[in-house]
């Protein structure tokens, strides 16, 4: 197989919301290829605190100075979705032996559906290897301070949606063990 001349890949993921372990990824992947989209799956299984819309528009205000990044959003098979967009490269980020795992099995999956896709893991920096999308919420839901974690305007939008509300967003933050 000949190496094309532009290389596309795709990132994809929830991004409820981007924090910057999802930042430092993209940023290095751009510089591996020469067009980077960041995909949001606009239909997940997941309870999500923020709408498609709004995972957008926080994606690309994190992301407006980085050239070769596009945003957009899909609802097919991430695979369907990056023929569809000439993406020769899906790219995932790896923190834990746990997210091995699924990515393993994820990769192999979508290689028998799309053998000319390659499937490419970059491993978390150090400083984000703690950093998912369900703990910046579970911080902000109880109050904790997230600045280190997520953009400034990622910060406020949390702040927003659990302003005031006690407790209530609870259906879509997965609580696991920071308010005991
Ligand atoms: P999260 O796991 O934070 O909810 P997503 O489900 O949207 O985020 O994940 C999209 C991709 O980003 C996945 O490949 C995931 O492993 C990767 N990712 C998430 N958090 C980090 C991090 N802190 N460092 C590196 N990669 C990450």
């Amino acid at each position: 197989m000949s190496k094309p001349t532009q290389v596309r890949a795709i990132y994809p993921g929830t991004f409820d919301p981007v924090h910057n372990g999802h930042i430092d990824i993209v940023a290095r992947a751009a510089r591996l290829f020469d067009h980077l989209t960041v995909a949001i799956y606009a239909r997940p299984l997941k309870n999500l605190l923020f709408t498609t819309e709004e995972r957008k528009a926080m994606l690309l205000e994190a992301l407006h100075d980085v050239p070769n990044v596009s945003v957009s959003t899909y609802r097919q098979l991430t695979v369907d979705y990056a023929r569809q967009i000439d993406a020769q490269v899906v790219v995932r980020g790896l923190r834990v032996i746990s997210d091995f795992e699924l990515e393993f099995q994820m990769a192999l999956t979508n290689k028998k559906l799309a053998p000319e896709i390659e499937f490419i893991c970059l491993m978390t920096s150090q400083e984000y290897a703690f950093l998912s999308a369900s703990t910046v919420k579970e911080i902000a839901m109880l109050g904790g301070c997230v600045d280190t974690m997520v953009p400034s305007h990622v910060a406020a939008a949390m702040s927003t949606k659990f302003e005031g509300t006690a407790g209530s967003g609870e259906e879509s933050v997965r609580l696991v063990s920071l308010r005991d």
